[in-house]
C-alpha cells in the first residue's frame, strides 16, 4: 500500500513486511517513508491551505465529507477485508463497528459543522468603552493550519477517521500516519478522499514506524501547526517533548486502566455480561476496556465465579496485533501469577490445533487476589484481562477507582438512582458509563484525565480543538 502525497500515490524504496496476527505470515510490505518525503507532505498540505481550500465554504467541506462517507459505504466489503487482514479481528467487529463508525465519523461532521459554522459566525457581543464609543465583538473560526494525525492500531480505520473528519470540517489540512501494525485502511481511505477529489494536498498519508521514523519526523516539523494523536501514554509524552519545540498543540487521547465498580444492588445478570463484554471485547485491545473490576463483597465471591465461568466460555476471539504485543500480555499474565494471584480464568496461551498456533493468541484472564499496587492492576496490559477485588463502602469503591494515573473511562453497576449519580460526579474519567459500556454519541465530549489525555474531542470538542477562534472588534 503506498504513501500519498500531494494528490499522488508514493512508493519508497524502504519497506518493511506487515504481518497477520492470526498466523504470523507476511502478507504484504508497507513503505517506510523518509524525512524527505514526511516533509513533501507538510509542504503539500501548506500549500493546499493557501490554494482554493483555504476559501472552501462550510456547505463545501460538509458536502465533501459526505462524500467521502458514501465512498467508504460502496467500498465497504474492501474496508472490512483490511480491518481483518491488518487486526486479525472478526469480521463481524469490523462489518458493525470499524466501517460503520469511520463512516459515520464523516457523516457526524458534515451534519455539525454547517450548525455550528453558523453558531460561530454569529457570536457578537455589543460593547462600548470610553475611549471608543460603542464597539461590535465578534467571533470568527479559522483552521489551525497543518494538521498531523497519528493514530494507533486497536482501530485503525474509526480512530483515524475520528481526527480527520473534524479537521477537515474545520478547514485544515491533513498529514496522517496510520500505525505502522495496521496500515491498510488508512491507505483505502486516501484512495477514497482522492476519488471524491479535494485539491492535492488537502490530505496526505505518510507510513511508517514512530521513533526516529515518520512519526518522530511529523511530530517534529516545524511546518505542522498542531498534533492530534491517540495512543499510549509514553508516546503522548515523547510527542510533547518533539511539540514543545515549535508550541505545537496537541490534542491527546492516551492509555488507560479503567476500573468498573458492581454495587451489591446491581442486576446480577447485566452486571456480568457487561463487565464480560468491558473486558473482553476485541481481546481487550480498546482504549474503554475494563481491567480492573471492584465488587461490593456481599457479591464478590458470585461475581467472580460467573464471570470466570463466562471468561472461559469465551471462542472465536481475535488474537494480539503483534508478537511483541501477547509477550507483553503474557508477561504480565506470569508476573500476576507470580505474585500471588488467584487465576480464575485463562492465564495462558489457547491451543486451536490449526495455523492460529502460529498467531499471537492469548486467553481471556480473569484474575484476583493481587494487591492494589501490583504492576498488572496499577499498568494498563491491553489484552483480554481484569483483576476483580472487593470493597465495602461507596467511599472506599470510589477511593479504589481514582487510585490510578490513568482517567480515561468507568463503569458502574447500581440499580440505586442517586448512587449512580453520586459516584459518577466523584469518578476521575473522562467518560462513566452507569448499567452499561461504550455507548458513543459522537456529540458528547471524549477524552480522559490525568495520563490519559489533554483535551476533549468529540461534536463542538473537536471543532474547538481543530480550529482557532479569532475575536473581531469594530468600532461602530
Ligand atoms: P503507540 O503509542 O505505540 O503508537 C500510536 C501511534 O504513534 C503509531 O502510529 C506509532 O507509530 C506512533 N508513534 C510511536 N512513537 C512515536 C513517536 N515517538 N513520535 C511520533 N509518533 C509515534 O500506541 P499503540 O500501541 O499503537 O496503541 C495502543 C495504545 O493506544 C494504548 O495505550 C491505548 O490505551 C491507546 N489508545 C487510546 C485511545 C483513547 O481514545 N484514549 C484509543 C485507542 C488506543
Amino acid at each position: 500500500m503506498p504513501a500519498y502525497v500531494a494528490g499522488a500515490s508514493r512508493w519508497e524504496s524502504d519497506t518493511f513486511p506487515l504481518v497477520d496476527p492470526t498466523d504470523g505470515t507476511v502478507v504484504g510490505h508497507v513503505p517506510e517513508c523518509s524525512a524527505d518525503t514526511v516533509d513533501e507532505a507538510v509542504s503539500a498540505a501548506g500549500a493546499a491551505l493557501r490554494g482554493p481550500w483555504g476559501d472552501t465554504c462550510p456547505e463545501d467541506r460538509a458536502a465533501l465529507l459526505r462524500r467521502i462517507a458514501g465512498r467508504i459505504q460502496d467500498r465497504f466489503d474492501e474496508f472490512v477485508d483490511a480491518e481483518v487482514r491488518d487486526t486479525g479481528r472478526p469480521r463481524a467487529f469490523a462489518e458493525t463497528v470499524d466501517v460503520p463508525r469511520a463512516i459515520g465519523n464523516f457523516r457526524a461532521y458534515a451534519d455539525l459543522l454547517y450548525g455550528s459554522a453558523e453558531r460561530a459566525y454569529h457570536t457578537a457581543i455589543p460593547g462600548w468603552s470610553a475611549g471608543s464609543g460603542r464597539v461590535l465583538n465578534y467571533s470568527l473560526r479559522r483552521p489551525l493550519g497543518v494538521v498531523a494525525v497519528i493514530s494507533p492500531w486497536n482501530l485503525p480505520l474509526l480512530l483515524m477517521t475520528w481526527k480527520v473528519a473534524p479537521a477537515l470540517a474545520a478547514g485544515n489540512t491533513v498529514v496522517a500516519k496510520p500505525s505502522e501494525e495496521t496500515p491498510s485502511s488508512a491507505a483505502l481511505l486516501a484512495e477514497v478522499i482522492h476519488e471524491v477529489g479535494p485539491p492535492p494536498g488537502v490530505f496526505n498519508l505518510v507510513h511508517g514506524h514512530g521513533p526516529g521514523g515518520a512519526g518522530e519526523f511529523l511530530t517534529a516539523h516545524p511546518g505542522v501547526d498542531a498534533i492530534a494523536f491517540t495512543g499510549a501514554s509514553a508516546t503522548g509524552s515523547a510527542i510533547m517533548r518533539a511539540a514543545a519545540a515549535n508550541v505545537t498543540p496537541v490534542s491527546f487521547e492516551l492509555g488507560g486502566k479503567n476500573p468498573a465498580l458492581v454495587f451489591a444492588d446491581a442486576d446480577p445478570a447485566e452486571a456480568v455480561a457487561g463487565t464480560l463484554r468491558s473486558a473482553f471485547a476485541h481481546s481487550g485491545q480498546i482504549c474503554l476496556c475494563t481491567e480492573r473490576v471492584y465488587v461490593e463483597r456481599p457479591i464478590f465471591a458470585e461475581f467472580v465465579a460467573a464471570l470466570g465461568e463466562r471468561a472461559r466460555a469465551l471462542t472465536g476471539y481475535g488474537p494480539m496485533i503483534s508478537a511483541d504485543h501477547r509477550d507483553k500480555v503474557l508477561s504480565y499474565y506470569r508476573m500476576a501469577a507470580a505474585g500471588g494471584a488467584t487465576v480464575v480464568a485463562g492465564g495462558g496461551v489457547p491451543v486451536f490445533g490449526d495455523a492460529r498456533d502460529q498467531g499471537f493468541y492469548v486467553e481471556p484472564t480473569v484474575l484476583t487476589g493481587l494487591p492494589e499496587n501490583a504492576r498488572p492492576v496499577r499498568e494498563e496490559i491491553f489484552g483480554p484481562v481484569c483483576h476483580v477485588a472487593p470493597f465495602d463502602t461507596e467511599d472506599e469503591a470510589v477511593l479504589l477507582a481514582n487510585d490510578s494515573p490513568y482517567g480515561l473511562a468507568a463503569a458502574v453497576w447500581t440499580r440505586d438512582l442517586s448512587r449512580a449519580h453520586r459516584v459518577a460526579s466523584r469518578i476521575e474519567a473522562g467518560t462513566v458509563w452507569v448499567n452499561c459500556w461504550n455507548v458513543r454519541d459522537l456529540r458528547t465530549p471524549f477524552g480522559g484525565m490525568k495520563a490519559s489525555g489533554i483535551g476533549r474531542e468529540g461534536g463542538e470538542h473537536s471543532l474547538d480543538f481543530f480550529s482557532e477562534p479569532v475575536n473581531v472588534c469594530v468600532q461602530i
